[in-house]
């Protein structure tokens, strides 16, 4: 009898271990390596920008955020090995010593978010361009757009089905999808400055090697870094980043689009 119950005892204890350490693993936040390096042209919304997302890592209690502007010093595989993603609101050509090692951290499961000028980063080095999804070209005057939800299952957007406007910088881009990988979750069907008809893609996601890629377009204005619409859908890309959200990243390119042509 005796024997039976310290079993007993043993295996509830046991449990209650398993259970401890279960919630203990679900509690623990990851960790995003933020860069707001430029390199070429400064957004003014970037300190506002870091303060933010800093909060959404507090206030959903799933990820701490580190925030530099020393790529050099930050992106190198011994200091890449506290973080479980990091996160782009950069310009230009960054000073990263091992570029292509960075790529392969990502590709090896890591997470990688791009915001607004993550696109105007980099350009020409088309292992870069292949990873975020495309290239910034232009921008016209900030404009009102319809932007629609093309997945409103994607985490952070469901909320914003069908569609929503916004006033923003909105960018447009050339090499768009190299190879057609990118899953759509945010576009606009008519040119944001002629309003002519098109395909206009604002966030997307993929799957990078067993890395997971999410970019958003939007993000040039204060008030759209304080807006909810923009903090949810930000905070649904970083989760799914950081694969804690579910949400499909099969290619779902529409197939004569205008971008394929620039
Ligand atoms: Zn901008």
């Amino acid at each position: 009898m005796k024997a039976g119950n310290g079993c007993k005892w043993g295996m509830i204890f046991g449990a209650i271990l398993m259970l401890a350490s279960a919630l203990c693993q679900a509690a623990s936040p990851k960790h995003i390596l933020m860069d707001i390096e430029s390199k070429g042209f400064r957004h003014e919304v970037l300190p506002l920008a870091a303060q933010i997302v800093k909060q959404l890592g507090q206030e959903s209690g799933k990820f701490n955020v580190t925030v530099t502007e020393d790529s050099a010093g930050s992106i190198t595989a011994a200091n890449l090995k506290h973080y479980d993603a990091v996160l782009f609101f950069t310009t230009g050509d960054l000073p990263i010593a091992d570029r292509a090692g960075f790529l392969n951290w990502i590709n090896k499961g890591h997470g990688f978010i791009g915001v607004h000028s993550a696109t105007d980063t980099y350009h020409g080095y088309t292992p870069y361009t292949t990873m975020i999804g495309a290239e910034f070209m232009t921008h016209g005057p900030q404009v009102k757009v319809n932007v629609h939800v093309d997945d409103p299952h994607f985490p952070g957007v469901q909320k914003l089905a069908p569609s929503f406007t916004i006033f923003d910088e909105i960018y447009q881009f050339k090499n768009f999808d190299l190879s057609h990988r990118v899953h759509v979750i945010l576009s606009l069907d008519k040119n944001p400055q002629t309003g002519a008809p098109g395909f206009y893609p604002i966030a997307w996601c993929q799957q990078y090697g067993k890395g997971r890629v999410f970019y958003d377009a939007l993000g040039h204005r204060d008030d759209v870094w304080t807006s909810k619409i923009y903090q949810e859908q930000l905070l649904g890309g970083i989760l799914w980043a950081l694969k804690l959200e579910k949400g499909s990243a099969k290619p779902n390119i529409p197939q004569f689009s205008p971008m394929k042509t620039n």
